[in-house]
């Protein structure tokens, strides 16, 4: 048995860390809020393609924009936690990291009437001490972990590998890590797992990755974000080279390729894959 997941992250294109040096947390209200109607041509794209997904939304935009979160619920999406102001977790003390998921996962369960249970760290910066504090928060599973030496930004969780390609990892009793996809080269993990890997590779060989993933772990995650499939966003200039190229790469044909994708694979919510695989119980 195969299991697909899929998942978003509801975020603006002004809130990535690729664009933090030019713009600052303290002037995102200045910026054009792209993201509702992003988030809706994703929507439509998954009812085409009858696929229901795991979307973790950004507290800040749940507060903005909270019309959205109750349309994508009403969609019958599963709604998790992106956190709430998008500050990496390593560089916050655990308290502060304590408050911003309450107050995201509280004003997300009040939106929709229904608990959170899934978790996904602001660019993949999970770390130790955040299992603890999400567990007692409520919080049933975590997918951050993006188990790849290639990036500068991603976290790391002591007890699973950095350079091992997994699925799901129990972490505690009653909790678990739901790794990012990464397919092995000769020992290496390569970032496969959606975003900017997959708006910059050729789709057929990103499909051919996945295949071998699922041939080996019988198991894939897919993340992208709502800006990822909108080319007519504000560019901005005086970032890094490297931070341009992750962020601008493949907007024009992500669209297309994510509609190949849901054609090729049949996805799922990330808490329905995990009660396919009898981690979690659905009332
Ligand atoms: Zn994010």
């Amino acid at each position: 048995m195969n299991i697909c997941l899929l998942s978003f992250d509801i975020e603006d294109w002004f809130q990535v860390e690729n664009l933090r040096d030019v713009i600052s947390r303290t002037a995102w209200d200045r910026y054009e809020l792209r993201v509702v109607e992003n988030t809706q041509r994703l929507l439509e794209i998954l009812e085409r393609h009858d696929t229901k997904a795991t979307f973790f939304v950004l507290g800040w935009i749940a507060d903005r924009v909270p019309q959205l979160v109750k349309e994508i619920h009403r969609a019958g999406h599963e709604i998790a936690s992106h956190g709430y102001e998008h500050e990496l977790i390593y560089k916050q003390p655990p308290e502060v990291f304590r408050e911003d998921i309450h107050r995201s996962k509280s004003l997300l369960e009040d939106l929709t009437g229904e608990a959170v249970l899934g978790y996904r760290a602001p660019s993949f910066s999970i770390t130790e001490y955040a299992i603890d504090i999400l567990m007692e928060e409520g919080f049933r599973y975590d997918s951050s972990l993006f188990p790849s030496v290639y990036h500068d930004r991603y976290g790391k969780i002591l007890s699973i590998s950095q350079n091992e390609a997994k699925s799901v990892v129990r972490l505690r009793a009653g909790f678990y890590e739901v790794l990012i996809s990464t397919l092995s080269f000769w020992g290496w993990q390569a970032p496969w797992g959606g975003g900017g890997y997959f708006r910059v590779l050729p789709y057929n060989i990103f499909r051919w990755g996945v295949d071998k993933i699922l041939r080996k772990q019988g198991c894939y995650l897919f993340y992208l974000h709502p800006w990822e499939i909108d080319p007519q966003q504000p560019r901005i200039r005086g970032i890094k080279w490297n931070y341009r190229l992750r962020h601008y790469v493949g907007l024009n044909t992500a669209k297309v390729k994510l509609e190949r994708l849901l054609s090729d694979f049949h996805f799922l919510p990330i808490r329905d894959g995990l009660a396919k695989l009898g981690c979690l119980s659905l009332k």
